[in-house]
């Protein structure tokens, strides 16, 4: 009974302290349906949690011997299943808070992160890594021609073909609107062919409509295509927003360029 209690105790204060941890997830997130359908779910297992809080407490102060033993048994399994059930809502919730809802890429608040982490333990240790940031070409022209509807499949299409010409160690993300960004680990030789294989993957796509886009500099086909931008670490930046801002004006020279290419 006692030994019982004990590891009762325990158990419950894991609970409790994860309990308390989850208002902090709350107040991470954007609305969004599933979070909403989720936190309702979090405060009611709040709620079942303590009715068994108080069940336990009844049982406990009963001297009721065996019985009790197998209450306490009982509600002690009960607890550790809704541990289990929290800790996989939990996870879903982590995962809706850095995902973009659209195209399921990472998201612009998840890339700034992992960018500020990087670009700190290049500070401290040395190494390269380098952004691309991605936009595509005449994409207004796509909307106003095919409507948004079409526009955001295409957007689909994309970050589908970016995720998967991606490494494994690449953060592929949806930086906003019809732009992404990557960072790689890797320099800037490296980082480009990353890019070249991006622009050619959707250079050479099937994309409905594509063939009423604007001609761009030698294509005799309409073609829905990519710019992109390269920027490596520099050990003279000082903050990450450095390596961004100087990938995202090669981004511009590239737009400039004529379309469909890379500069860096
Ligand atoms: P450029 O080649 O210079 O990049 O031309 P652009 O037409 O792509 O650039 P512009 O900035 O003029 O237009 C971007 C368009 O992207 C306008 C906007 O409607 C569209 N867009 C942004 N976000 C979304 C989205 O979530 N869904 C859809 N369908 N369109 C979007
Ligand atoms: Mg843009
Ligand atoms: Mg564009």
């Amino acid at each position: 009974m006692v030994s019982g209690y004990s590891s009762l105790g325990l158990e419950g204060k894991v609970f409790y302290e994860f309990v308390q941890r989850s208002p902090d997830l709350e107040t991470k997130a954007w609305k969004n349906p599933d979070r909403n359908r989720l936190e309702r779910e979090l405060i009611q297992a709040r709620l079942e949690i303590n009715i068994l809080k108080t069940q336990l407490e009844a049982v406990l102060t009963d001297p009721a011997g065996r019985s009790a033993a197998e209450i306490l048994r009982e509600a002690a399994f009960q607890q550790a299943v809704l541990i289990a059930e929290l800790r996989e809502k939990e996870e879903l919730l982590r995962n809706l808070v850095i995902t973009d809802g659209l195209t399921g890429l990472y998201n612009h608040r998840y890339f700034q992160q992992r960018l500020k982490e990087e670009f700190e333990r290049l500070k401290r240790y040395s190494g390269v890594s380098s952004v691309i940031m991605i936009d595509i070409d005449n994409f207004k022209f796509y909307n106003d021609t095919h409507g948004h509807p079409a526009g955001d499949k295409v957007l689909k299409t994309v970050a589908d073909l970016l995720r998967h010409k991606a490494r494994h160690s690449d953060i592929v993300a949806r930086y906003g609107g019809e732009e992404f960004a990557v960072l790689c680990h890797g320099g800037l030789d490296e980082t480009v062919k990353v890019a070249e294989r991006f622009r050619r993957e959707i250079e050479i796509a099937v994309i409905p409509g594509q063939e009423r886009q604007p001609l761009l500099d030698g294509q005799t086909h309409g073609s829905l295509t990519i710019c992109l931008g390269v920027a490596a670490y520099e050990t003279a930046m000082t903050e990450p927003g450095e390596l961004v801002e100087k990938a995202d004006m090669k981004l511009y020279q590239a737009k400039n360029a004529g379309r469909n290419r890379v500069v860096y």
